[in-house]
């Protein structure tokens, strides 16, 4: 039996927790929650009609998506965490032609998307009555997560099967044959690593003499709590801007997300935040008092992008006993458990499968000596 241990309890470290081979290894998974960008998330999972041109991203974007249907089996998710709703596409009449036919030629290597439909403008509004009447697109196979839950969740699953969690902050080391993890006064011996340590990896990293290639930028989103019984149902949806309307159960619609670069791993919510979500979302509201009508509670977290926008989760140069995992920057949700399920396979049988899908992890991560 070897030992690992996981840094980062976010959605690649808790979901690479569950898919380990329990009977090859003993899996210790150290997280310090704050700033975590999975708790703080939006949820939304529907990738395809992105401009983004990185066709390795798109590629593992699409493949995280459709994972999805495993993932739900797999740890039998309620639909309290996970639902597919579809989701509604806002933009201006003659964009969304164009829209849908992307979405048509995309949906032939991507059955995920699922149906696809231009709505006119009354329908959108019964299909959320949120929204004013205006058309859309509604594509049938987008999906959306609560980040917390499905924590939580994997959570429990993995404590039950023997994983033993550890709260605070880490530090590793590497010595000649085996890693050593501490936390506060305690220190433990592992045969391997996965760093899924998000906007903390630099940190981590630099211990042993790598520089990363990882910015931080804080991501604030609106949490409403309204009265509408049946929101959880509802779609989500994608306004022709910065901000997205999100239903969860309950009456609670998220608003959000900001992406604020010169905030870095700052938590503090601001009122700028606040205004800025309400102009970018009131256009496209039927009630023009949402913003001031409910009580509201603001989620702040911290990104983790790359120079290029993609991410990457790769052993170590060099280093069979270490993964590292980060960079996944505003669709991790959608990406990040189809990472964990890699990097799990690569310690349960020592297949990469990963290769089609990110540039080489040298691009990202450099030793200090060689730079
Ligand atoms: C406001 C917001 C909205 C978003 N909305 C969406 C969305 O709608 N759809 C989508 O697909 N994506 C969304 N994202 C992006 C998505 O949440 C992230 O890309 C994804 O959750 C990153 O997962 P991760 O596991 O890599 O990192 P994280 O979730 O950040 O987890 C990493 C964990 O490692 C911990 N850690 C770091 N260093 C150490 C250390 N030394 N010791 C112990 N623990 C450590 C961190 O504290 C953290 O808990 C959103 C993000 C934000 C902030």
């Amino acid at each position: 039996m070897k030992k690992l241990a996981i840094i980062g309890g976010g959605i690649i470290g808790m979901t690479l927790a569950n898919y380990l081979d329990l009977k090859k290894y003993t899996v210790t998974l150290y997280d310090n929650p704050l700033g975590q960008a999975t708790k703080a998330s939006a949820g939304i999972i529907s990738p395809w009609l992105s401009k983004r041109r990185n066709q390795r991203w798109y590629r593992l974007a699409k493949d995280g998506a459709e994972f999805y249907s495993k993932l739900v089996q797999d740890f039998t998710l309620p639909t309290s965490v996970y639902q597919q709703t579809g989701t509604l596409i806002l933009r201006k009449d003659n964009e969304l032609t164009q829209l849908a036919e992307l979405a048509s030629e995309r949906k032939q290597q991507a059955p995920a998307i699922g149906d696809i439909h231009l709505l006119a403008a009354e329908q959108v509004h019964e299909k959320l009555p949120l929204l004013k009447k205006q058309p859309a697109l509604l594509i049938s196979g987008g999906g959306k997560l609560d980040g917390a839950g499905y924590l939580n969740s994997l959570r429990q699953r993995a404590a039950n099967a023997g994983v033993v969690f550890h709260t605070g902050n880490a530090q590793i080391k590497q010595k000649a044959t085996h890693w050593t993890v501490t936390t506060g006064a305690n220190t433990e011996e592992f045969d391997a690593i996965a760093l899924c340590s998000g906007a903390g990896l630099p940190n981590l990293l630099s211990s042993l003499g790598y520089q990363t290639d990882i910015r931080p930028q804080k991501g604030q989103l609106l949490v409403f709590e309204t009265d509408f019984t049946r929101s959880g149902h509802w779609p989500v949806a994608m306004l022709d801007g910065e901000s997205d309307l999100i239903p969860f159960d309950n009456g609670r619609i998220l608003v959000g997300a900001t992406h604020e670069n010169d905030g870095k791993t700052d938590l503090t919510p601001t009122k700028a935040a606040f205004t800025h979500l309400k102009e970018k979302t009131l256009p496209f509201l039927s009630a023009q008092d949402f913003f001031e009508a409910y009580p509201v509670s603001y989620r702040i977290g911290t990104r983790a992008y790359t120079a290029d926008f993609a991410p990457f989760f790769n052993t170590l140069p060099d280093t069979p006993t270490a993964v590292a995992a980060s960079g996944l920057g505003s669709s991790g949700l959608t990406t990040g458990p189809y990472i964990g399920f890699l990097l799990a396979e690569y310690f349960n049988s020592g297949q990469k499968n990963w290769e089609d899908y990110q540039k080489p992890i040298e691009t990202y991560i450099r030793e200090i000596s060689s730079l």
